[in-house]
């Protein structure tokens, strides 16, 4: 586990964490994008905007790719923030058919095993990219693979993209609709131009995390669809694997969630992770926003320190 020092938490130094200046009282998020993923915001812009908001630990989480934090990093230093950033990913792995998103906090960005995984899950991204341009294209959408490609840039091209493109050129009302006649799943419903993509699996994720010196937080559990039992059954092989935390406290979560969630951490002694989950501004989210820990959870940082 890559400890962290005190120069990345002054808070440590002294007794001071249980005061409210102390990193128990810190404002933290620990789930962000860029526009290095899905998020709309740059690197650059996203770390203004979190230094603005008086966050003080914050972690860049992009899909598949680590380059949004390395840029923030740099800029962190150049300008002298005061910011305490945190390394980390978002890894889409498949489990018994379904989409679940790890977490790897905390880790050395330039860990082998973590850029071959990188390779992997990119080259998965570019291949389902492929075939959903021609599945839209046979929708009558001719150009969303190259519309997609060009709004992704140089970053990790995602269903988001895709989205983004139909609705933008008025093909769908909402981004969320793209998802709901095209290129999503709900259940074992998959839509017209949905593709099944070519994740590594749990297992793998949280291996490659911990041998790169990370933490694996199962990414927001309450919005996989599954039933109680199933959601049960997923933690459960998170914990077999050797899963280190759950995100018990997103801003969409509702107390009775939230309190789902610690039990589960409780019962299953899992650590307790919190995020924004941010990609752009919007009325319902932002950074930091709505992020306390409850009562009882043991942090997922506690294990940094
Ligand atoms: P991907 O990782 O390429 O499958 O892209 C999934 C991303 O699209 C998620 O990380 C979300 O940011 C965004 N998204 C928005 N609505 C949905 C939805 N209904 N289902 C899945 N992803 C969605
Ligand atoms: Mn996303
Ligand atoms: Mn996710
Ligand atoms: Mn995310």
């Amino acid at each position: 586990m890559a400890k962290l020092s005190t120069v990345d938490f002054p808070f440590l130094i002294n007794e001071s964490t249980k005061t409210p200046l102390g990193f128990s009282h810190a404002r933290i998020d620990l789930h962000s994008h860029t526009n290095c993923s899905d998020g709309s915001l740059s690197p650059t812009t996203l770390i203004d905007r979190a230094v603005n908001y008086q966050i003080d630990v914050l972690a860049i989480t992009d899909h598949d790719t680590v380059d949004g934090f390395n840029i923030a990093k740099g800029y962190i230093k150049e300008q002298n923030l005061p910011l305490t950033l945190i390394s980390g990913i978002e890894v889409s792995c498949a489990w018994q058919g379904f989409e679940i998103h790890i977490v790897g906090l905390n880790l050395d960005t330039t860990n082998q095993g973590l850029l071959s995984l990188i390779a992997q899950q990119q080259q998965a991204r570019e291949d389902r990219a492929t075939s959903m341009g021609e599945k839209l294209a046979k929708c009558g959408f001719p150009n969303a693979y190259n519309d997609a490609k060009a709004l992704a840039g140089e970053g990790s091209i995602t269903r988001a993209h895709f989205a983004k493109v139909l609705f933008e050129q008025g093909h769908v009302s909402t981004m969320q609709k793209a998802f709901d006649k095209y290129i999503g799943k709900k259940g074992s419903k998959a839509q017209k131009a949905y593709v099944k993509p070519n994740w590594c699996d749990i297992e793998t994720a949280i291996s490659v995390i911990h041998a790169a010196g990370g933490t694996a937080v199962m990414a927001h559990p309450i919005r996989y669809d599954l039933s109680a039992k199933w959601l049960r059954r997923l933690i459960v092989d998170f914990k077999t694997w050797r899963g280190d935390g759950l995100e018990v406290v997103l801003p969409q979560m509702n107390p009775a969630q939230r309190s789902l969630m610690l039990s589960y951490c409780n019962e299953y002694d899992l650590l307790a992770s919190l995020g924004s989950d941010f990609h752009h501004p919007s009325r319902w989210s932002d950074l930091g926003k709505n992020l306390t820990l409850p009562q009882g959870a043991n942090s997922i940082w506690s294990l940094w320190q």
